[in-house]
């Protein structure tokens, strides 16, 4: 038989089992503790605090094109309890960041649960340019912030209850604006994941 033995994503150094990513000591290095907390009335379901090392890990995956680290975060998605619905929503990026950096990092992780789920993934909304916030009040950024989820023309087929996916939530303001164009669409029930909370 042959055995699939990889080296841990994290040491390199350590040999991990089939199916995991992490050897025991990096497990427990990350300090793993998924959590429910709720943001902008909104709760969420993460899988760990936004903490180090797993910032650093997570930020190296979204800028850095280290996508190797796909196979941790699919580690950290097992340990949670997905919900039962319809479709998976990734966190919409603008064009713009999509070619600066080549992927959408929401989009990458909402196709390992759909892929271990058997869930699909449902793309109804579009985001606009995203600007620098900088210098705004709460109430100017709240408003920049939901002008930039659209609605795109021509929906096919709507879903009811759909679960958000990000890599990481720090205000909320953003799975809000998406939240409530979702709502417009027709969404009765709408839970979010991610990857990481602030
Ligand atoms: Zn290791």
């Amino acid at each position: 038989m042959h055995l699939h033995i990889q080296p841990c994503v994290l040491c390199e150094i350590e040999r991990v089992q089939y199916g995991r990513s992490v050897c025991g000591d990096c497990w427990q290095h990350l300090n793993i503790q998924p959590r429910c907390v709720t943001k902008q009335d909104i709760e969420l379901i993460a899988t760990t605090t936004y903490q180090y090392p797993i910032n650093k890990i997570i930020q190296q995956f979204k800028y850095n094109h280290q996508l190797q680290y796909l196979r941790l975060f699919k580690d950290l998605l097992a340990h949670i309890q997905i919900p039962k619905v319809q479709a998976i929503v990734a966190m919409p990026i603008s064009t713009a960041r999509l070619h600066e950096r080549g992927y959408n990092q929401a989009h990458l992780l909402a196709q390992l649960i759909s892929n271990t789920h058997k869930i699909p993934i449902w793309a109804p909304i579009e985001r606009m340019k995203e600007y620098s916030q900088k210098g705004q009040n709460r109430a100017e950024r709240l408003t920049n912030i939901h002008q930039q989820f659209k609605i795109k023309p021509k929906q096919g087929i709507k879903y009811r209850k759909v679960v958000i996916i990000d890599d990481v939530v720090t205000t909320g303001s953003s799975i809000q604006a998406l939240k409530t164009q979702l709502e417009l669409l027709g969404c009765q029930k709408v839970y979010v994941i991610c990857l990481a909370v602030v």
